[in-house]
């Protein structure tokens, strides 16, 4: 029989790689942006028509190319920035694959004009679907002008599947705004159809994104500063008073090129942890600089992905790093910085075994029926820590204590019948706090706080003491997940299971459910499940219940009602009754002080100076 293989032409082999690396307009323009960097230009121009599927166009004034050169950039693997594999390890430009030109000239039409400094003419080339069809002598200014002319002409499906021009120019606006906010130095200006979409000047960072996003961002920034012999961190995040509930404009930059990692935003989330309600996400804009060699940037060409060497101490750093500004500047309470993580373990794990419940809380107890003559000994423990904290004289029967909510303080008594007192004895100031009196002092309550820790004591009893109330649902639910969060869901489907999770499969990219935890309401699913996974990431717990509870407790979290939320004089009486019912009524489960009092004598005296 013949020999069957061949070797794929060239236009075939390049058509194929451009899959890759063009997936959309927006591709194109960040790897054209990309290359005029690396050829030092300091003015960069993006003209975008009709999103990009027509024209984007990058024209820029760096070095230029030679006439040999010009012909060269379109082959694969042609490249001028490194000559040798050890090279990737240290490389200070942002590409080295050759790869951009040589895919984008496969499966568009592509114009050239380029001019180096030092000549006196310039070169002119077209190419349409790697042919070149055009290579003249031109005149032109120094520095390089690419034109990519209706893209994927020649891949009819693949330009079929471009989304509409909404959608595609919103990605190549991010595209340029990541790039531009990586290089604050270079001027750059983005026209789309011929209207001026930005005009960047050189300037300093702060400018440069006032420039972007508005001078009303500017007020709101925060310089974030550190250095550390690891990295170096500069920029800035947002005052939480201006947090956004949608995802507000978040970038990290690793060595001045935009990456994204959901493990370094949840450090900067975790430094905002108190100052935003749930919901609420901070902006930030955040450069890390490392030693080229500790990070892996070899990976596929149109990844943002990045891998650090040292990834859980740049967590660190920058969570201590903006957490740290946002302190400076009067915006987080200074109290928690010192805040070891180590207290944080579970009262009820300490010890735990696996197998035997050891909580036992009652949900549903409500302090206001015992003075109708429900006693109940467990709930009198659960004011034990209330006791302690508001200093009740020790003399008092711990089984006489009550609690009252008075409306009027000087007739305030220890053994008032309770029942006639409790109209409108709460009030919710700035839809965040309840503030009440509670025995002989007043209380300021934090209501998300409080909700969470009544929550996390819920789930806990239901987890451990009662079965995990799984909800099937009807047609199994698909989840997207990266393959490294399947992989985590994956090893935790033991705990997952337990909460009331049913996993029917396992994919690469994704998990189907078939059962979800009866407190979980479906459009919280996917969020909760997100949150859980990122939790599990950090935690590194070892143990069943160091896993089960960081699950627990980042259900708790995310379920939990938010700061800003309205509630009504019942749901404020329910939040501090049930609040009062929990073991452990003073902190919430991450550490966080639930309510602050104020003891009336301590009140008085303010009044006697
Ligand atoms: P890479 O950027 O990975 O080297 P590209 O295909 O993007 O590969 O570009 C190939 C080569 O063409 C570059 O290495 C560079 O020498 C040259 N080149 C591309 N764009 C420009 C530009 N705007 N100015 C000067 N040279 C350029
Ligand atoms: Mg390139």
């Amino acid at each position: 029989m013949a020999d069957i293989i061949q070797l794929l032409p060239d236009h075939v082999a390049n058509q194929i790689a451009a899959g890759e690396v063009v997936q959309r307009p927006a591709s194109v323009v960040k790897e054209l942006l990309e290359n005029a960097i690396d050829a030092k230009a300091t003015n960069i121009k993006l003209l975008i028509k009709d999103a990009g599927k027509n024209l984007v166009q990058v024209i820029d004034n760096g070095i230029g190319m030679s006439q040999t050169d010009a012909r060269m950039s379109f082959e694969r693997h042609a490249t001028s920035k490194i000559k040798s594999a050890l090279d990737i390890y240290d490389l200070h430009t942002k590409g080295f694959r050759g790869e951009a030109l040589a895919s984008i000239a496969a499966i568009a039409q592509v114009e050239l004009k380029t001019k180096q400094e030092n000549q006196e003419i310039g070169s002119v080339l077209k190419i349409e679907g790697s042919k070149i069809v055009l290579q003249e002598v031109i005149s032109t200014p120094k520095g390089t002008s690419i034109a990519v002319k209706n893209l994927f002409f020649n891949i009819p499906a693949r330009r079929n599947f471009l989304k509409s021009n909404a959608v595609e120019t919103r990605h190549i606006i991010d595209e340029f705004q990541r790039v531009a906010l990586a290089h604050p130095n270079i001027a750059f200006s983005l026209y789309h159809n011929d209207a001026e979409v930005y005009q960047l000047k050189s300037e300093n960072l702060r400018q440069r994104i006032t420039g972007i996003f508005g001078d009303r961002i500017n007020d709101k920034l925060v310089p974030v500063n550190e250095t550390t012999e690891l990295v170096k961190i500069t920029g800035f995040v947002t005052n939480p008073k201006f947090s956004k509930k949608k995802r507000g404009e978040q970038f990290f930059f690793a060595n001045n090129r935009f990456i994204k990692s959901n493990y370094l935003n949840h450090a900067v989330v975790k430094a905002y942890e108190g100052l935003l309600g749930s919901g609420y996400h901070p902006s930030y804009f955040i450069f890390l600089e490392v030693n080229p060699q500790t990070i892996d940037i070899n990976i596929h060409p149109t990844k943002t992905e990045i891998k650090f060497e040292n990834e859980s101490d740049i967590y660190a750093i920058i969570r201590a790093t903006v957490k740290h500004s946002l302190g400076q500047y009067n915006i987080a309470p200074l109290l928690d910085f010192n805040r070891d993580d180590a207290m944080d373990v579970p009262y009820s794990y300490k010890n735990a075994d696996k197998k035997t419940p050891t909580i036992s809380v009652n949900p549903d107890f409500n302090p206001f029926e015992r003075s109708k003559n429900v006693p109940s000994s467990k709930s009198s423990d659960s004011w034990e820590s209330l006791y302690i904290e508001t200093q009740l004289s020790s003399e008092v029967d711990l089984n006489q204590i009550e609690v009252s909510l008075e409306s009027n303080i000087s007739q305030a008594s220890l053994f008032d019948d309770i029942n006639e007192q409790i109209a409108n004895k709460t009030l919710q100031v700035q839809r965040k706090y309840i503030v009440s009196s509670i025995k002989n002092s007043l209380v300021v309550i934090k209501q998300n706080l409080a909700h969470e820790r009544i929550l996390y004591e819920e789930l806990l009893t239901k987890i451990t003491v009662e079965d995990a109330v799984s909800q099937q649902v009807l047609i199994p639910i698909e989840i997207d997940f990266a393959k490294q969060d399947v992989a985590v869901l994956f090893e935790t489907k033991q705990e997952l299971e337990n909460i009331g999770f049913q996993f029917k499969e396992f994919r690469s990219d994704g998990v189907i459910l078939d059962g979800i935890p009866a407190t979980i309401p479906q459009d919280k699913l996917v969020a909760t499940l997100e949150e859980i996974i990122e939790n599990i990431k950090m935690d590194n717990a070892e143990d069943h219940f160091g896993l089960l509870d960081s699950i627990i407790k980042t259900m708790a979290k995310t379920l939990s009602i938010p700061i800003g939320k309205q509630l009504n004089t019942k749901e404020q009486e329910d939040l501090i009754n049930k609040l009062f019912s929990c073991k452990e009524p003073n902190y919430s489960p991450s550490g966080k002080q639930i309510f602050i009092n104020l003891a009336f004598d301590d009140l008085e005296q303010k009044f006697k100076k």
